[in-house]
Parts: C-alpha cells; sequence; structure tokens
C-alpha cells in the first residue's frame, strides 16, 4: 500500500538516481528548452526524453508554483513550499537531462546557437559560452510591464519572482515598524501605512486580499496602535478590476473589498512614482480629469506583462515576426513563425490565448506529445527504409515483407496525423480575502460563476492538487495550518 501511494503520489514517475540515467548519445538531435516555468515544466515532465539530448537552460534551477506567491508576500505560505528544484525534476527521467543554471541572453537561429550567461553570485572562469541546438524551445515567460512609467522600477516592487514576494515581506514589517517609531509624525505616520497597489488584474486583487488580511488577522492584534492607520489602496486605469471574470463575479469581488476596507480606485492610471507618492489621473463621471497625489509606504506594481529583451532580438533577426508585438507569432503547432526548429509555449508565445499558468501548462504538454511522436514517426521511418533495402535485395521472398512495410505505414500515419494545439479552458480562479474566492469555472460543458467561503474551500483544493509535487502539498498544508494556529509571523 505503500509503494503504492508513493507511486500514486509521483503520478507516472519513476525514482531515480542520476548514475541509472541513460547517458547522452551524440547520434540523437540536440533539444534545448529555455525557461524553468509553467510552459517548460510541462513539456519536460510528459517528454520521453531518451529520443533526444535534452538540455535544459534557466537563471532559476526550480520552478515556481505562481499561483500561490501572493500568499508569499505574507507568510501565509513559506517560499520553499512553492519551489520545486529542476534538478529533482530531471531525475526523474529515464534518460538525462543536462540543466545549466544561466540566463539565454541571444539566440542565432542561423548558426543555431543559444549564447548563455552564469547569473549565479559565484562565478567560476567561465561565465558565458554558446549551447548549439537541433531542435530549440522558448519558454521564457515575460518581463513586467512598465508603459516607461517614471519611478517605478527604482520605487516599486514588482510580484514576479520569489525574491519580490520577500522583498515585499519584509517591506511591510518594515513600514509597520517604522510607523511606530519614536517621535513620528502623524502624516509619516499616514504615509508608511498606506499599501499601494496598482493593477486590478489577478494578481493585483490576490495581494491586496492577501495584505489586508494579514492587517486583520495579524499586525492588528500585534501592534494595536496603527489598527486605525492601516490601509490599502488598489488601483486600476480601467473601469472594473478583474476584466476577465463575469460581471456578477467582478461586483462581489468590489464589495467584498469595500467590507474589507480595501479601497479601489477605478478609472485611475498610475502616471508617474517617487520615493514616496504616486501620481495618478482620474477620470470622473463627467469625463473630467483630475491628478491626485498619493503618499505611499509600500507600492506593489502588478500591471500585466512585457516582451523580455531575448525575445525582442529575436524577432527583429525573424522578418515573419515584423508585426508581432506582444512575443513570438507561433502557428497551430506552436512553431514560431518563420523558423522550422524552434517552438514557444507560455507567456513569450503569441498563441491567441491570454498569459496564463493553464494556457503554458498545456501548451508545454502539447510539445510534449508532438516530440514524442516526432522521435517515434522517425524510428518508423527508418524501419520502413531498412525493410525497403531488405526487399530489393531479396526478390525472392517478397510478400511478408511487403506486408510488413504496409503495416508500419500504417502506424506511421497514425502516429504523423497529430491535430493542432488546442486550448481548454477550465475556468478563472481568484483569492479575494477574508476566506473568500471567486470562481468562473467551465465544467460538464456548463460555465458556473461562483464567489464566498465555499468557492474559498474550492480555490484551496484546486491550487492544492495543482502543485507540482507531493512534497510540496504537504508543506503548503502544513503552512496553512501553522498560520491559523500561530498567527502569520510578523518578524521582519
Ligand atoms: P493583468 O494584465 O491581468 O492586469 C493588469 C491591470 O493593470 C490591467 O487591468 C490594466 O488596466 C492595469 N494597469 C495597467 N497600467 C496601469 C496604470 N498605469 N495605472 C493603473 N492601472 C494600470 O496583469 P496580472 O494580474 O499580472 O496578470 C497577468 C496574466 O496572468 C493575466 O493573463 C492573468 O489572467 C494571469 N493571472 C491569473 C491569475 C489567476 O487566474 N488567479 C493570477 C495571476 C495572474
Amino acid at each position: 500500500a505503500i509503494a503504492g501511494s508513493i507511486y500514486l503520489a509521483y503520478g507516472v514517475y519513476e525514482l531515480r538516481n542520476p548514475d541509472e540515467q541513460l547517458v547522452p548519445d551524440p547520434s540523437k538531435k540536440n533539444l534545448v528548452i529555455l525557461g524553468s516555468g509553467w510552459g517548460a515544466v510541462s513539456l519536460l515532465k510528459k517528454l520521453d526524453t531518451e529520443n533526444y539530448n535534452v538540455t535544459v537552460i534557466s537563471p532559476r534551477n526550480y520552478f515556481l508554483f505562481t499561483p500561490l506567491l501572493p500568499s508569499c508576500t505574507t507568510g501565509t505560505v513559506e517560499h520553499r513550499s512553492i519551489m520545486e528544484p529542476i534538478r529533482s525534476i530531471i531525475r526523474h527521467k529515464k534518460a538525462a537531462v543536462k540543466f545549466y543554471e544561466a540566463e539565454a541572453t541571444k539566440i542565432d537561429p542561423e548558426r543555431k546557437t543559444v549564447l548563455i550567461n552564469d547569473n549565479s553570485d559565484i562565478k567560476g572562469d567561465t561565465s558565458t559560452t554558446e549551447v548549439p541546438y537541433d531542435m530549440l524551445v522558448i519558454s521564457v515567460g515575460a518581463e513586467n510591464a512598465t508603459f516607461g512609467i517614471p519611478g517605478v522600477r527604482e520605487h516599486s516592487c514588482f510580484l514576479k519572482e520569489i525574491g519580490d514576494a520577500q522583498q515585499i515581506r519584509k517591506k511591510i514589517m518594515d513600514c509597520v515598524e517604522t510607523a511606530t517609531f519614536k517621535d513620528q509624525t502623524p502624516e509619516e505616520v499616514e504615509r508608511l501605512l498606506h499599501m499601494v497597489v496598482v493593477g486590478g488584474g489577478p494578481t493585483g486583487v490576490e495581494f491586496a486580499g492577501e495584505l489586508q488580511d494579514f492587517f486583520d488577522q495579524d499586525i492588528k492584534k500585534w501592534v494595536p496602535e496603527i489598527s486605525d492607520k492601516f490601509r490599502v489602496t488598489l488601483i486600476e486605469a480601467l473601469p472594473n478590476v478583474l476584466p476577465m471574470f463575469s460581471k456578477q463575479l467582478i461586483d462581489y469581488t468590489e464589495s467584498t473589498f469595500k467590507e474589507e476596507k480595501i479601497t479601489i480606485k477605478t478609472k485611475t492610471a498610475v502616471k508617474k512614482v517617487t520615493e514616496k507618492t504616486v501620481e495618478a489621473e482620474a477620470t470622473g463621471p463627467d469625463g473630467k480629469k483630475v491628478t491626485e497625489v498619493m503618499p505611499y509606504g509600500l507600492l506593489v506594481w502588478a500591471t500585466g506583462n512585457a516582451v523580455r529583451p531575448i525575445v525582442k532580438d529575436l524577432m527583429s533577426q525573424i522578418p515573419a515576426q515584423k508585426d508581432s508585438r506582444r512575443g513570438l507569432a507561433v502557428n497551430e503547432y506552436l512553431v514560431v513563425q518563420g523558423t522550422k526548429d524552434i517552438w514557444a509555449t507560455g507567456d513569450c508565445a503569441v498563441a491567441g490565448y491570454a498569459p496564463t499558468a493553464q494556457v503554458a501548462s498545456q501548451e508545454g504538454a502539447f510539445l510534449a506529445r508532438l516530440f514524442n511522436n516526432m522521435a517515434k514517426s522517425e524510428a518508423v521511418e527508418a524501419k520502413i527504409a531498412e525493410l525497403s533495402q531488405t526487399l530489393n535485395l531479396q526478390p525472392g521472398d517478397t510478400a511478408a515483407i511487403a506486408k510488413e512495410i504496409e503495416t508500419h505505414e500504417k502506424q506511421l500515419r497514425r502516429i504523423k496525423d497529430i491535430k493542432p494545439f488546442h486550448y481548454t479552458h477550465q475556468g478563472s480562479l481568484a483569492y479575494i480575502g477574508s476566506e473568500r474566492a471567486v470562481a468562473d469555472v467551465s465544467w460538464l460543458n456548463g460555465n458556473f460563476a461562483t464567489g464566498g467561503q465555499l468557492t474559498y474551500l474550492f480555490w484551496r483544493s484546486a491550487y492544492l492538487s495543482m502543485c507540482f509535487s507531493t512534497r510540496n502539498r504537504v508543506l503548503v498544508v502544513l503552512d496553512w495550518l501553522k498560520s491559523k494556529a500561530f498567527g502569520r509571523d510578523v518578524s521582519r
């Protein structure tokens, strides 16, 4: 039973140590995967690595379960609980996979090479080199959009990586401790305790909800003297938050925020950020624009994605990418337009879907199937060629061989009949604070929109089941129990 549960827990994974894996075979093609996020890891998970010499390159030597990143900013979940080392992912593969912790800085599609840079703090004698590829998968994601707004990069925190969540967690407590410093002026206390979130997409909404929870459930108890001064404001340029959710759930989110005392400022676009203030332009009901300057202690910037420099550079080298703006235009098999041996998945690819984890992971799984099939069809083609030669050499005994060739040809047609990538939307989920969540779910051919505490339980179980490994799942549950029983840790 124990062995069975371990097997189930790891899914189709087999437990192996690297020295039990098949070694690289120079006769096989070099498949290079850039990235260690949703697209890359879901490809890796389903890829039969014995068909290729697989190399993974990423500046991050772990997969990050991004849906729970907002929970890390307040310590509801500890950061290590949502990280899974790439080395532990690749050790389950039948054939060894090479991993380089490095940032890919340039792709040369003519010479078929990728230039990589060691991005760690400790450098060896070699810190820049080239990796050749026969097939390349680009799954590098996107960077934070700032729209060139002055002061954003210098003064705000983003919420994309583990380091961002850690920085936010530290800054929240920094603001609280500084606000309670002896002889602090009332204006400065008010500024320090004003937490501003820019961007009313799911990232901004989930973070604002988690932050208000942290204050209501913990900070307020430990530091009661600031209880009437702590404020969270969410700024959104559009007329409402969460535009991808249905109207009913948008209204529910906005009314829940009101109850939680989170201020939402819609139709308000941030134009400038300084060390202590946010300058925004609000459009009134009469269409008049008013500029508002808001002092803040913590500023979190969550206004969506922008194209990474390596992707921009590749696009500039391929004429077929001339008109693409938001990333690499791909065809229905995720091949980068204008190339034959480069594929792209996730936030760096433009395939007509929203830049979500769900899309990236389905694209990665599709590529794994495609590559597994390509290898299988090459093997069958080689077999047919070999049999045809035998047929020529042994003209006497042809019937049996011809039949065998026919069987293989049938098999080949079946393998080659791969349908284009098709995305199946399973729904959208977001946590909105005070143990409530919203969900737009497609189920049994219907769409369901629900919000509230039951949805929160659904949100918890859905995210738990989506965690990468059993280890992650156990750690997240323990973190939830720990923060419920003892409160969140308010140390800086
Ligand atoms: P987003 O693109 O969804 O939202 C960013 C918001 O910022 C927009 O509504 C935009 O109008 C606003 N904005 C832009 N510039 C502004 C300015 N100067 N001032 C004020 N507001 C401004 O970004 P996100 O929330 O980071 O999400 C990115 C992607 O990831 C989306 O596709 C999203 O669906 C997905 N995602 C999904 C979930 C989930 O399903 N729970 C969670 C996080 C992210």
